[in-house]
């Protein structure tokens, strides 16, 4: 069965930046997220089952609008180069 995603407020506290404002939502839109079945089908279910999310707060990552943008620019090494690098997570 698939789901429902409405579009739901959210914010990224953490994030680095890049070119244009922040995201103000996760998802932006409302869609609906194939189950595997509606994969190897190649169409979504008839009556995608409707999740309810609370907006929330997502750390120690970009939004999706900056998520896929090079840092603007940087002249020190201390974050490492980006993807990959969760290695600590202090409170
Ligand atoms: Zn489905
Ligand atoms: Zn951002």
């Amino acid at each position: 069965m698939c789901w429902q995603r409405n579009k739901t407020p959210a914010r990224w506290p953490d994030c680095a930046g890049g070119v244009g404002p922040c995201s103000t939502h996760d998802p932006d839109h409302n869609f609906v997220q194939w189950c595997p079945d509606a994969d190897a089908r190649g169409s979504p279910c008839e009556n995608p089952t409707p999740t309810s999310q609370a907006s929330s707060t997502k750390r120690k990552m970009n939004c999706p609008n900056h998520r896929n943008q090079a840092k603007p620019s940087s002249g020190n090494d201390d974050q490492g180069s980006g993807a990959g690098s969760y290695g600590s997570l202090t409170a």
